[in-house]
């Protein structure tokens, strides 16, 4: 990202936390969380998601989001939607109504005007500026956003939102809704969301890959899901996930990748942020 936008997200990520964390200890859930915090960055025009979305080659924004419950390994994602400003709140009515996990395209739409969903302009000056200067290369937009939470419950969760890549193929569908890859919550192991080239993270299942590994340490898992992501495929990512005891793993193989981290600390709400150099353990 340019430092103008890396700026502006990462104050998004920072005001995230507070929106998640106000509405953890508001309702006490850890879905509760992980959708303020997504829905905060959603509407962020600095983020690849909502309201900002990478576009298509036609110039269209197609979104896929995804939520996952660490209590019972409920799922629900949305693929290549059109015009959607809160597809994390779409995932959640598909994962609450419990009936299917993923729902795509005009049939994602269907189901979210039931309940009350309609389609918003994501486009915004960015990426129609974008879209004039780089047609017609393919490249990587990133910005994709994510959250975990852990609950006083001990249930965690995980929700990721995204435009996908620039430039993509209408239709074209990432990680981000795909179980396992983009979002993943156990409350055995821990919840993990992951940003980067979706045709890479898929091929490794990078969020499941992560969370299998929590029991031995969340920044260790972190490393190593980016380290085989590095490995195998040659792409670029970044993972973040907190474990069943509140253990935050958080690790990248770009330059830079905005986070923050909120927690209880000694004299109450402590915010943790950054952007440059992933993180010892938290
Ligand atoms: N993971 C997203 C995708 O490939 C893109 C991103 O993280 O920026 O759809």
């Amino acid at each position: 990202m340019r430092p103008a936008r890396a700026a502006a997200a990462q104050m998004a990520c920072e005001e995230a936390v507070a929106a998640g964390w106000a509405e953890l200890s508001e309702s006490g859930s850890a879905i509760d969380g992980v959708i303020a915090a997504v829905r905060h960055l959603e509407d962020a025009e600095a983020c690849n998601a909502g309201r900002g979305a990478a576009l298509t080659e036609q110039g269209t924004a197609e979104v896929d989001a995804s939520l996952m419950r660490g209590q019972d390994l409920g799922f629900g994602a949305v693929a290549a939607m059109r015009d959607c400003r809160h597809p994390i709140s779409v995932c959640r009515a598909i994962l609450e109504e419990g009936r299917h996990a993923v729902l795509a395209g005009e049939g994602a739409w269907l189901f979210a005007r039931e309940r009350g969903f309609s389609p918003e302009d994501l486009i915004v000056e960015r990426t129609r500026r974008e879209l004039e200067a780089r047609r017609p290369e393919l490249s990587e937009e990133p910005g994709t956003v994510g959250a975990c939470a852990l609950d006083e419950y001990g249930d965690v969760a995980a929700a990721t939102s995204t435009g996908g890549v620039f430039f993509k193929r209408v239709g074209r569908v990432g990680d981000t809704p795909l179980c396992g890859c983009g979002t993943y919550a156990d409350n055995l192991l821990g919840a993990a969301s992951a940003t980067g080239l979706g045709e890479a993270i898929l091929k490794i299942t990078m969020a499941r890959y992560c969370c299998d590994r929590l029991p031995g340490g969340a920044s260790e898992a972190a490393c190593s899901a980016v380290r085989e992501l590095t490995a195998r495929t040659g792409g670029t990512a970044g993972i973040i996930a907190v474990r069943p005891d509140g253990q935050v793993g958080i690790d990248f193989n770009t330059k830079t990748m905005p986070f923050a981290v909120g927690r209880h600390g000694e004299s109450g709400f402590e915010l943790i942020s950054g952007a440059h150099a992933p993180p010892d353990d938290l």
